[in-house]
């Protein structure tokens, strides 16, 4: 489906991400592979940004394609074919950045409007972007190709040399390559979870994409690169020192290659670090906003019931890392008494006591949450030992007993305890958990009681 254009092109890294993939491919030799010939991979990148984000996405692809092709083709030592894309070694510098340039720029405009005149035609869509993306593909041939003939009549670039690149095993690998990276990204950008993902991340860089967050980020990117460049520096010294050694004069020119080169790896690696920042950039406003979101209980601020369970369910099936896990469930004694004799407003300090003293006592240990009415559930998911859980339920049991109801009469808990251990169910573990408060409930209340010790 093509997105509609309401947001800026900018917006959520993603373009940016596009064309810092497109510097790797450009400067590490992944976006090239030569079988018979030069041949590249570069335009897969235009083609999914004029797919994905439109017009203007493809045609600043395409222009980040031309310029990167321009830049590599004024190497010394490229082919003779390659070097046609260089103004400043073909001898025709208007041509060169035609087909370097302009050719991908035109490419990338005509990709974004293929997508947009398709857009709405209804047919499956992998069928469809297969289609188009070979279509894109054979664009950016023919719009670099043929005018060579003209522009280059050395390069003998005719009817029948384009005839026979279409078709030889080189242009057939392209064209795999091609579909199959488009298929598997549209397939990936249909995922559900990564959808909402997305849209979280939508919302968390609006909320939460602090000014801290954001220096952090640049810094890690800067600290990122500061490393590789040291590495890069460290590279360049020995294989000065190596060609010293060995008695080769290297002429000026090309120590200026030299330095290209490392300016083109330079880029790659900013590229790169620009990549990892984003990601981890991303990951730190999705769990920001996972935490700031997470369902709390209005009363108490305790986690509700539905982030409590979905917190059981990742702890069950993420066993790895939550090795030792205590489920608790807390339930207030004769709390129905406590309301009639005192008054709803006294019930509700109560719970909001017992909620505070959980906290104090757990808190630190995992997740306090509050099941609803009276009831409360801990998960203790940092490793405490029998001992200490039961020290700390003792603990909690006092402050509990602590809470003034103006008389005699003392606020007890009585309290469940499972450990975690093969269920496959949150389920599972919480009926463990409440058949022990079940006993504690059927004898004589204020108390706790584990499912088993171990
Ligand atoms: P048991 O010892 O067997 O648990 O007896 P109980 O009286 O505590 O029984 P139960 O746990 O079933 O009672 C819960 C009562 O809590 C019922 C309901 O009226 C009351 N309740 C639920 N939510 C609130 C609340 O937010 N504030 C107040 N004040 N009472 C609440
Ligand atoms: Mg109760």
């Amino acid at each position: 489906m093509v997105k509609t254009q309401e947001k800026p092109l900018f917006y959520g890294h993603k373009i940016l991400l596009l064309i810092a993939l497109e510097f790797v491919l450009a400067f590490s030799g992944l976006g090239y592979f030569i079988p018979y010939g030069s041949a590249t991979i570069m335009y897969i990148p235009v083609i999914a940004a004029a797919y994905f984000y439109g017009i203007r996405a493809g045609v600043l692809l395409g222009a980040v394609f031309g310029i990167t092709s321009i830049w590599k083709a004024s190497m010394a030592g490229v082919g003779y074919f390659d070097s046609l894309f260089s103004p400043f070694s073909s001898g025709n510098i208007a041509g060169s950045i035609y087909v370097a340039l302009i050719a991908r720029i035109l490419f990338g405009f005509a990709a974004g409007v293929l997508f947009a005149l398709f857009k709405n035609i209804k047919i499956n869509e992998y069928i469809k972007v297969t289609v188009l993306s070979v279509a894109a593909h054979l664009i950016h041939t023919f719009l670099v190709l043929i005018p060579m003939e003209y522009l280059f009549p050395k390069a003998h670039i005719d009817e029948k040399y384009i005839a026979g690149n279409i078709f030889s095993v080189n242009e057939i690998l392209q064209v795999i390559l091609l579909t199959v990276s488009m298929c598997v990204t549209v397939y990936i950008s249909k995922n559900k979870r990564l959808a909402e993902i997305e849209q979280i991340l939508d919302e968390g860089r609006q909320s939460y994409y602090t000014k801290r967050l954001k220096i952090e980020g640049a810094f890690f990117v800067l600290f990122l690169f500061l490393v590789i460049l040291a590495l890069m520096f460290h590279l360049h010294d020995m294989t000065l020192m190596v060609v010293n050694a060995t008695n080769i004069e290297l002429p000026f020119h090309a120590r200026i290659m030299f330095i290209n080169l490392q300016i083109q790896f330079l880029v790659g690696v900013a590229a790169i670090a620009h990549i990892i920042g984003v990601f981890v950039t991303s990951y730190r406003i999705y769990s920001v906003y996972h935490i700031n979101n997470a369902d709390k209980d209005s009363m108490t601020g305790l986690y509700s019931k539905t982030t409590a369970v979905d917190y059981g369910a990742t702890v069950i099936n993420n066993k790895k890392d939550f090795p030792d896990t205590y489920f608790m469930i807390i339930d207030i004694d004769n709390f129905k008494g406590i309301n009639d004799t005192y008054g709803h407003l006294m019930g509700d300090k109560v719970i909001i006591n017992i909620a505070r003293f959980l906290e104090k006592h757990f808190g630190a240990y995992g997740l306090v949450s509050r099941f609803g009415g009276d009831e409360f559930a801990v998960f203790i998911t940092r490793s405490l030992s029998i001992n200490d859980i039961e020290k700390k339920i003792q603990e909690f049991q006092s402050d509990a007993a602590s809470i003034s109801l103006d008389d005699e009469r003392k606020v007890t808990c009585s309290i469940g305890v499972c450990h975690v251990d093969n269920e496959k169910k949150f389920d599972e573990v919480y009926r463990k958990a409440d058949e022990m408060l079940y006993l504690i409930k059927t004898s004589g209340r204020n108390g706790y009681k584990f499912y088993k010790k171990v």
